[in-house]
């Protein structure tokens, strides 16, 4: 039986995004409201999310450890911002086996705190530092408005947190973090990003500054992706996190901290996601080929069966399945994997067994354009090239779009005009005043002041006071 057709991407974004999550079985909806199954598939996206940072990290200097789910709630309240900022979207535990609390417990909403108060009891000297360490783990931030993926009550991510001798070194992170990011999402995930710098509205509660990656999704609204920021000395000071310089000075460490979570799956979907269904860039995908057997009957079904176990031991290099169904026809089981973003399609049947050669169909250019027929040599080189070009040219059609969709409005009209379905990237004066009236007006938010701004200075947008930093401004998830 073939499956209901999915909602149309471009009629019904937001029907077609929550359809293919869980027919591609990414992920479900929990007993919990706002809470999130992460199933199989999905799960093994996010093991190669994880596994393509986690080398970056390490590359960088960085080590893994584990920090408490529980956090005394009097952490919390030691940064001002930080309380204010996460107040609304705690979990508290107040009870505990049974017993009242003495003092509630907070189910961590992020880390800085227990992170903190444990490296002022590791760090005493300008020796220990720097203090370079992530964890992987979950968190819960109690949403109202949840979406599987994109806003969960609880989910998984990465945070690292590392304590410097200078403000220098801490910002240097910030922002070396932020290219870790910048070349995972571009170069694994074939999504282009804006890396920039947060207003102050949109910053993190209790950071100096807050950076982010910003992506366009397939309806021209706003991801943030991934975030990085400089705490200065602000949880520094809040729990003693102090070293002995070499003059024998107490002095307070800098402070760093960054996260990447599985809105990432979210950012991949409406990337590059079509009508079809999802479509997976290769680095990442959890099978990178699907190869479907072809045969009406018996002898032929042999004959395909050991060609195809030696194209399978050709290219055991790949993450590979072969889909052995009976019960369905192959063009079931084309229309399935499709859906599921399976980067490349092999098909072996009688023909290809008799020619030598086999059906290459690649998910992202459907139907014949994606098809071809190559000859049973080299097999393994002509997988990785097939490969390395579905995942360039991923990203080239999503920065053709994003290229489409971003433009610099002459005025305000234009601006609103502009941000219904795109970016806008324009000079603003920097006051909070013009911010507050675009999102007032428009819906839409400052994304991010890129890191490389444009020489000379212009008229903000908005009040058309002197103005020295553009921004990228948009409707954002
Ligand atoms: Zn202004």
């Amino acid at each position: 039986m073939p499956e209901e057709k999915l909602p149309s991407r471009d009629e019904n974004y937001s029907e077609w995004y929550n359809t293919i999550v869980q027919r591609a079985e990414l992920a479900d909806y929990a007993p919990v409201r706002g809470c999130m199954v992460v199933r199989p598939y999905g799960w093994a996206l996010w093991e190669n999310i994880q596994q393509a940072l986690d080398r970056r990290f390490k590359a960088t200097g960085h080590m893994n450890a584990a920090f408490p789910l529980l956090i005394p709630m009097s952490f919390l309240e030691k940064e001002k911002d930080h309380v204010e900022g996460f107040a609304p979207e705690l979990a508290i535990v107040t009870i505990g086996g049974g017993e009242k609390l003495e003092e509630p417990l907070v189910v961590r909403p992020t880390s800085e705190t227990i992170i903190g108060y444990m490296y002022s009891k590791w760090i005493k000297s300008y020796r220990d530092l720097p203090v370079l360490i992530n964890q992987w783990g979950n968190v819960v931030r109690w949403e109202m408005r949840t979406r599987l993926f994109l806003r969960t009550l609880e989910f998984y991510w990465q945070e690292g947190h590392t304590a410097h001798a200078t403000s220098h070194e801490a910002e240097e992170e910030t922002l070396r973090m932020l290219g870790v990011y910048t070349d995972f999402a571009e170069n694994d995930g074939a999504i282009p990003v804006i890396p920039g710098r947060k207003s102050e509205t949109e910053k993190f509660a209790g950071a100096v500054n807050s950076y982010s990656i910003e992506a366009m999704m397939g309806d021209g609204r706003a991801l943030q992706s991934g975030t990085s920021h400089f705490l200065g000395q602000n949880f520094a000071k809040a729990f003693d996190i102090q070293y002995l310089d070499n003059n024998n000075q107490l002095q307070h460490c800098w402070t760093t901290s960054w996260g990447l979570s599985t809105r990432f799956i979210g950012a991949i979907i409406m990337t590059h996601g079509d009508d079809q269904g999802l479509v997976l860039p290769p680095k990442l995908a959890p099978i990178q080929c699907i190869i479907i057997p072809i045969y009406k009957n018996d002898e032929e079904k042999s004959k395909v069966m050991s060609v195809v176990e030696q194209v399978a031991e050709e290219l055991k290099d790949f993450r590979i399945k072969i889909d052995t169904r009976e019960e369905v026809t192959p063009g079931f089981k084309f229309n399935d994997w499709e859906m599921r973003g399976v980067p490349l399609r092999i098909e072996i049947g009688p023909k290809d067994v008799e020619k030598d050669t086999v059906a290459f169909a690649r998910r992202d250019m459907p139907g014949r354009a994606g098809k071809s027929f190559v000859p049973r040599v080299q097999l393994a080189a002509q997988v990785a090239e097939m490969l390395q070009s579905i995942q360039a040219s991923l990203y080239e059609k999503a920065l053709a779009f994003r290229n489409a969709n971003t433009h610099s409005p002459e005025n305000y009209t234009e601006l609103a005009e502009v941000v219904e379905k795109g970016f806008a990237y324009t000079w603003w004066c920097g006051s909070l005043e013009c911010e507050t009236k675009v999102k007032e007006d428009t819906k839409a938010t400052t994304r991010c002041i890129p890191l490389k701004l444009p020489d000379g200075e212009g008229k903000c947008i908005v009040c058309g006071k002197p103005a020295r930093q553009k921004v990228y401004i948009g409707r954002a998830y």
